[in-house]
């Protein structure tokens, strides 16, 4: 961490959603990394980065991370008594006056955060982007166009497949609203296609790359060559728990770890992945990360019998990783003729 700059921010702890402090080190922007503070949200700018190439304005970019927050569920991992959601992260990229916001959060007041944290960095935003249809990172999109109604929102039409899926409702009957009641807007926006892979920021493209399935169906991460910059969307983890669960087949498990090698094959100098633990550094280290999670996850899936036991090993080897809760559920996936009464 580089310390020219240290300021003083509030967060939710991970685990206990206790307030508790951290350190939020220089950022390049224009504005202080206090300005863009937020109760609900921290803007992690430890790991920003700013190049500039000789002829071209330099793109900047940020992370908004949301902080932990409770669910309600009784679908718990052993021993644990809460299942809170992880940390989830969106980037800003920006240029001299306008910027793109990649992925936007689930609730109400998350969103709200964010939004004002876009309004603090004082720039105009042209667009958000989702890299996959997952509704923990796109719920909020709605209330962030209500602050920017100028602004598109766009992403793949394979991600929009999904965003349909998830933004049903009965997929809000079911999953969403009952694990946050009253917390998610009552409208919520779908993106419109994205017409070719670029998106155009001030001259400089940010690229539409399709990554197929990884954690779901239909995934993609914003490439943005000119600063080697990646947003991974859930394509790559940083030091929290994957979500195996829609993958409970090594076929799709086999297509992630292709995505993660496209994705290195870009040569990155940052990646930001869809969910960190708070202070982990956007390095392009999560790829092989997450690769060797999946790798330990199918050799303990073949050398286990119950949920349990691959749980409870594969919890030893990932010890201080986030969301243990999406572990039991993966684990549970590939287990299910030996999931009866293991809950406990
Ligand atoms: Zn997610």
């Amino acid at each position: 961490m580089r310390g020219e700059e240290a300021i003083m921010t509030s967060r939710r702890d991970f685990l206990s959603n206790a307030l508790s402090v951290a350190v939020v080190t220089a950022s390049p922007w224009p504005i202080g990394a206090g300005q863009a503070r937020s109760m609900n949200g921290q803007s992690d700018s430890s790991s920003s980065k700013s190049e500039r190439t000789s002829n071209e304005i330099s793109l900047k970019w940020d992370v908004f991370l949301a902080p932990s927050i409770a669910v309600i569920t009784s679908d718990l991992p052993p021993g644990q008594k809460q299942r809170p959601w992880p940390p989830i992260s969106s980037t800003l990229i920006s240029g001299e006056r306008d910027a793109v916001l990649v992925d936007a959060p689930i609730t109400l007041e998350q969103a709200r955060s964010l939004a004002n944290w876009i309004a603090t960095s004082g720039k105009n935003l042209t667009m958000i982007y989702a890299t996959h249809g997952h509704g923990d990172h796109f719920f909020g999109a709605t209330t962030v166009l209500e602050r920017f109604p100028s602004a598109r929102f766009v992403a793949r039409p394979e991600a929009i497949k999904i965003m349909r899926q998830q933004a049903s409702p009965e997929s809000l009957a079911t999953y969403w609203n009952p694990r946050f009641p009253g917390q998610i807007s009552s409208q919520l926006a779908i993106a419109e296609e994205l017409t070719g892979n670029v998106i155009k920021l001030e001259g400089q493209d940010l690229v539409s790359v399709p990554l197929g399935f990884t954690d779901t169906a239909g995934t993609t991460c914003l490439h943005v060559p000119s600063i080697g910059l990646i947003v991974a969307g859930d394509a790559a983890y940083n030091g929290v728990h994957l979500h195996l669960s829609e993958s409970p087949d090594q076929q799709r498990r086999l297509e992630w770890i292709a995505a993660l090698d496209k994705m290195e094959s870009l040569k990155p100098r940052a990646v930001i992945a869809g969910h960190k633990r708070v202070g982990k550094v956007d390095s392009p280290k999560i790829l092989g990360e997450t690769r060797r999670y999946i790798l330990d996850f199918e050799r303990l899936a073949m050398q286990t019998t119950t949920a349990r036991e691959l749980y409870d090993q594969m919890l030893q080897l990932y010890l201080d990783w986030g969301n243990p809760g999406a572990l039991w559920t993966s684990a549970r996936a590939v287990k299910p003729r030996f999931d009866q009464g293991e809950q406990t």
